[in-house]
């Protein structure tokens, strides 16, 4: 494995390194002009916006986003988990927490991938009562076909309508791909 090609994994590349660079680029015009001719921002003492980006795997395109805006931004990161022993459907668990309060702030979460849109409506209930001014959520891929909360999403770069385990571009198998610049299906016999 350590000696091993981790692009000769990958079944299929769904979305490249350009048409993700590409999407990114638009995402972040359409997100700086919505807060700055837009009226979006709704912080009383005019703070940057606050970019929570979600551990493990909106790393990747947070970082790429960021540097795409043209106004000041903030950072923060939060890492949440599912409880995954079934007893209790779509129940997360909150592992690291914002450095700093968030009252009054403009808040964009960002993330990698919405599945079934848990961890979403988790955060977005969470972060309202906290007294955030305003929470709009981007994230790079919607996949739909799974969903069992609804959500809005103010933000998506890309609509995925198959039921495919996607990895790469911080998207991540068993801890492994989140360094591919691109995202795909993984071969099935790489799937344990
Ligand atoms: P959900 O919307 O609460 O179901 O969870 C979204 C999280 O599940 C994402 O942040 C990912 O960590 C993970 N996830 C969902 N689908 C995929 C996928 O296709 N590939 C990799 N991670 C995924």
């Amino acid at each position: 494995m350590k000696s091993e090609r981790i692009d000769e994994h990958i079944e299929a590349v769904l979305y490249s390194e350009d048409a993700i660079q590409r999407r990114v680029g638009e995402l972040a015009a359409e997100i700086a002009s919505d807060y700055a001719a837009h009226g979006f921002a709704k912080d009383p003492e005019g703070r940057p916006v606050l970019l929570v980006g979600i551990l493990r795997g909106a790393l990747v395109f947070m970082s790429d986003l960021a540097r795409r805006f043209p106004m000041a931004i903030e950072i923060d990161l939060i890492s949440i988990s599912s409880y995954g022993n079934g007893t209790v459907p779509g129940a997360v668990r909150l592992v690291k927490d914002l450095e700093k309060p968030i009252g009054g702030r403009d808040v964009l979460i960002v993330e990698d991938i919405i599945d079934t849109g848990f961890t979403i409506e988790y955060l977005k209930r969470s972060f309202a009562a906290r007294n955030a001014a305003s929470v709009r959520v981007c994230t790079l891929v919607d996949k739909t076909v799974r969903r069992e909360m609804p959500v809005d999403i103010d933000y998506v770069g890309f609509t995925l309508e198959e039921d495919a385990f996607v990895v790469g571009y911080g998207m991540d198998y068993a801890e492994l791909y989140r360094n591919l610049p691109f995202i795909g299906v993984l071969k099935a016999d790489c799937i344990r």
